[in-house]
């Protein structure tokens, strides 16, 4: 479950949107019907394209979506999810358009394969839920798995195939909540998100990726040199894709539940997260974290929006130089990736570079703010500079 986006907004109450993801176990028939609309709905998306090209080739300009509303009929598909294959197609090719203009690269939609049609879109109506079944029209009642109790009135529904072949619902309500009170133990905390520890927190705690996921990885990696070794186009060659599709989907559970608990840990001790933002790729390319684990990014939405219910506050600061600035006196210190240690030549504090870091972020992040505690990390750091001093000299 995840927070979309708020409506509106006033002191106490708010629209919030959710969306709720829900497994789906369809008969044989059913999977096959469902599949064959994927199908269609992959040569309708072409069919669009090829359309739009056309019309862009003899008038320079593309369709609007009205126009495409004659080659959405007869379609075989239901109404609403035929229209819906436009939506997403216009709308990927105004992307394209505003991309240029502003002088960005971008893709323009291409021709899909059924392999990149994952999805079968109900904007408005076509489904019902109850408690075991989504009725969907023109699958009938599909078994459903509610692990969860769906809050809000429901509007849309999506119905996903995942490479692993498994089928999903994810249906989106729009809910009335009172926004939580805030309850503050005023514990503030910096983190440093890293590639040898998951993250490093500005009191030296260090937060450690489970050994059970690289066993995984090294697991799905072996699996991926499998696939190579089978002929191109051979019925092999797709078992074995499937294949690492459930490992990769296992992998991908694994790691979402663990980042879950992970924020939720956080949050319930710290009422006051700091963190870099990511979003500044090229500053990150530079601070030597480019190559990243996709693990950060969706940790970071999950910490927002858990934050969001538990009345904590979640703070992204520019990551420029975090890692070589000295957190007790300021002096950029120029480090290669494999240094794990800040040495500082002109205050002598010799700590860990990622803990360093973290520091930093949680001094950007409160700086300004009246009653911060970093004063408790300065107290660490101040201990840890004398036991550096105490090393060096004896
Ligand atoms: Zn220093």
């Amino acid at each position: 479950m995840f927070f979309l986006k708020k409506v509106i907004c006033n002191d106490f109450i708010m629209n919030v949107v959710r969306a709720y993801k829900f497994r789906l176990y369809p008969n044989k028939i059913q999977e096959k019907e469902m599949h064959a609309h994927l199908f269609l709905s992959k040569n309708l998306w072409n069919d669009g394209l090829e359309f739009a090209k056309q019309i862009y080739l003899y008038y320079q300009r593309f369709p609007s979506r009205q126009a495409y509303q004659e080659i959405s009929k007869n379609s075989g598909l239901y109404s609403q999810v035929a229209q819906n294959v436009f939506i997403r197609l216009d709308l990927a090719i105004k992307a394209k358009i505003r991309c240029k203009k502003n002088g960005l690269k971008g893709g323009f939609p291409r021709f899909k394969s059924i392999d990149r049609m994952k999805s079968l879109r109900y904007p408005q109506n076509g489904f019902s839920l109850s408690e075991r079944k989504l009725k969907v029209t023109p699958f009938g009642e599909i078994n459903i798995r509610k692990h969860r109790e769906l809050n809000g009135k429901i509007k849309t529904l999506i119905l996903k195939r995942e490479s692993s072949g498994r089928w999903f619902a994810i249906l989106t309500a729009v809910a009335r909540s009172a926004t939580t009170l805030k309850i503050t133990n005023g514990k503030q905390i910096g983190l440093d998100l890293g590639l040898m520890t998951f993250a490093t927190l500005s009191n030296g705690e260090q937060i450690k990726k489970p050994k059970n996921m690289q066993r995984y990885e090294e697991h799905l990696a072996f699996k991926q040199r499998e696939i190579s070794n089978k002929k191109l186009r051979s019925k092999n060659r797709r078992k074995a894709k499937i294949r690492v599709a459930r490992i990769y989907s296992k992998i991908a559970d694994a790691r979402r539940d663990w980042l879950h608990k992970t924020a939720n840990n956080l949050l319930s001790r710290y009422s006051f997260i700091a963190l870099e933002d990511l979003k500044v790729q090229e500053i990150a390319e530079e601070h030597g974290k480019g190559v990243g684990d996709a693990g950060w990014s969706i940790f970071t939405n999950i910490l927002s929006y858990k934050a969001e219910s538990a009345g904590c506050d979640v703070m992204f600061v520019n990551p420029m130089n975090t890692s070589k600035e000295c957190s007790d006196c300021g002096t950029l210190v120029n480090k290669n990736l494999w240094d794990r240690q800040h040495n500082c030549p002109s205050c002598g504090l010799w700590i860990d570079r990622d803990f360093n870091a973290a520091i930093n972020i949680l001094k950007r992040a409160t700086a300004g703010i009246a009653g911060c505690n970093a004063c408790e990390d300065e107290a660490i750091v101040s201990s840890m500079k004398q036991e550096a001093h105490a090393l060096k000299c004896g």
